[in-house]
């Protein structure tokens, strides 16, 4: 593994660039995507404000920071977001995307139904039914997200295993309509090193087993991301994943495959010698 696709920074609930920077260049990687969480729900509309969640007004200036920040590294860095999905968004998100012109766009179903996946506790009091009825809906936004066509990663396909009040709901018609709309979709599907809750609770991958099966089943491939948000997360996990893609025989595919127009991000600065005379 040598890029990751998806890490965060202080622009969203991550920590500072140079730190998240010198932290992915210690754990051996060439280059790193920071996809910071974008939101354009107005649902959360003052959430969003009370809790700094403003990356749709500050990505031009994470951007500033970036192309800083690739002057000291010798990684690539990609200037990436992570915006969360929400059906009947749409228009809003492609004239958003359009505008902000980023390297590439992580789509995430973080709540659904006006529901957020996390924390734990939110399913505590949830009956069964609730519960299943929730997971439906999450993949019914999901395999919307693939068909809006509007974004070129998929993150964390199964979030929801990642909760111990939803873990085990997610059933094979999810997983066949999930896989067969990623089959026809340009949108590629991300393995995530990620997880929510107490480190070491889990330690599990996104997609877990019979939805990986699914994926490959139909040819379909992946980008891979450790959804590091501070900087131990990467020497944790990028090793992990490392073991994980050669155990499951997983050739993942270059960042390239999801930069479609961009330019390329951030390379590192040229190296500079001495300057030449006049
Ligand atoms: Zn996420
Ligand atoms: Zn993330």
């Amino acid at each position: 593994m040598t890029a990751d696709v998806h890490a965060h920074t202080s622009y969203s609930d991550g920590s500072g660039i140079p730190l998240m920077v010198d932290a992915a260049e210690a754990a051996g990687l060439d280059a790193v995507g920071f996809a910071d969480h974008c939101s354009l729900s107005e649902a959360w509309r003052d959430e969003r404000l009370l809790w700094n969640r403003n990356f749709d007004r500050t990505h031009e200036r994470r951007r500033e920071a970036l192309a800083l920040a690739a002057d000291r590294t010798d990684l690539t860095l990609y200037d990436a977001v992570e915006m969360d999905y929400e059906p009947g968004l749409e228009p809003a998100i492609e004239a958003f995307l359009d505008d902000a012109d980023f390297d590439y766009a992580l789509g995430s179903v973080h709540y659904v139904a006006g529901k957020q996946v996390f924390p734990f506790e939110s399913f505590a009091d949830a009956s069964d039914a609730e519960r299943r009825a929730f997971v439906d809906d999450y993949y019914d936004a999901v395999v919307s997200l693939v068909e809006s066509e509007l974004f070129d990663v998929l993150a964390h396909v199964d979030l929801v295993e990642n909760h111990p009040a939803l873990r085990g709901l997610t059933t094979d018609a999810h997983r066949e309509r999930v896989a067969a709309a990623c089959a026809d979709s340009r949108t590629v599907p991300e393995i995530n090193a990620g997880r929510a809750g107490d480190r070491g609770e889990f330690d599990l991958f996104h997609p877990t087993e019979p939805f990986l099966e699914a994926f490959r089943e139909r040819g379909v491939r992946f980008v891979v991301g450790t959804d590091s948000h501070d900087p131990e997360d990467f020497g944790d996990r990028a090793p992990r994943l490392e073991r994980y893609l050669a155990e499951a025989g997983i050739e993942p595919l270059p960042v390239e495959a999801v930069l479609g127009d961009s330019d390329g991000g951030f390379p590192p600065a040229a190296e500079s010698g001495p300057s030449e005379a006049p």
